[in-house]
């Protein structure tokens, strides 16, 4: 996931005085696209990226038949421990659509990029084809790898939601998570998206199950597949970003929301 960029370098010492002649960035304008650009990862990133081995997971094959990991099942611990994760990084629960275009405008929430290797769920809303920056990126990046592993798109079939778009949602669904609490729907924070699994064959979950376990080992990510809906609901956090360019972000996201009450 890391850029290979290390090697060229200036030494510490020689970084602290370039540092020191750089001014301070305090442009908006900069801030913002400085989450743009991290959400939608450039071409040569992604290329950087699809030769890394550790981002390509292992299909392991026994005596001639392919190996395929359990379901990564939800529970209420991890449901509830996706909203311990939201509070501690700061989201709010997104209450409607002019809070949901509010925080689009200032770019706490981006669009998706549309690609080869990315589709949306056509029925989606255009102001729910979004998310936070860092789910967005890893869409993108787990997407890209997905259409070089398999030729096929992964699609996003959810996103953000709103409260008042989860209360319509819990009277047509019986299963639809809650709009507040400690077992809230993390949707309703921008963070979670969720991923069609209808039509995957049994390589492909294997190859999502094995790429998603070590980001969810990690802490990076939570996953619950869900059965009734076929698809891998994932939630995903602000750690997943490049950690060169997190400073950056949380430092623009704090300042916009000052600006934003
Ligand atoms: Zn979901």
């Amino acid at each position: 996931m890391q850029s290979s960029g290390k090697a060229s370098r200036p030494p510490a010492a020689a970084q602290t005085a370039l540092e020191a002649a750089v001014p301070p960035p305090a442009a908006p304008i900069s801030e913002a696209a400085e989450i743009e650009e991290l959400a939608h990862p450039t071409r040569s990133e992604l290329a950087e990226e699809a030769v890394q081995p550790q981002l390509l997971p292992q299909l392991y094959v026994q005596a001639g038949h392919l190996m395929v990991p359990a379901p990564l099942r939800g529970s209420r611990e991890v449901l509830v421990h996706q909203n311990t994760m939201a509070d501690d990084e700061g989201l709010s629960r997104i209450r409607n659509d002019a809070e949901l275009n509010h925080l689009r405008g200032l770019r706490l929430l981006v669009d998706f990029p549309v690609s080869e290797s990315l589709h949306l769920n056509p029925a989606l809303p255009a102001n729910r084809r979004c998310a936070r920056p860092w789910t967005v990126r890893f869409a993108a990046d787990i997407a890209h790898a997905f259409y070089a592993r398999f030729g096929e798109p992964l699609q996003v079939n959810s996103a953000a939601r709103t409260v008042a778009y989860q209360r319509r949602l819990q009277r047509s669904n019986g299963n639809a998570a809650a709009v507040e609490g400690e077992a809230a729907s993390p949707h309703l924070t921008g963070q979670a998206i969720d991923f069609g699994k209808r039509g995957m064959s049994e390589a492909e979950l294997a190859w999502m199950r094995a790429m998603l376990l070590p980001l969810m080992s990690s802490g990076k990510i939570d996953v619950e597949e869900e059965f009734q809906q076929a698809c891998f609901h994932i939630s995903v956090y602000r750690s997943y970003l490049p950690p060169a360019r997190k400073r950056g972000v949380a430092r623009a996201e704090v300042a916009q929301l000052h600006r934003a009450e």
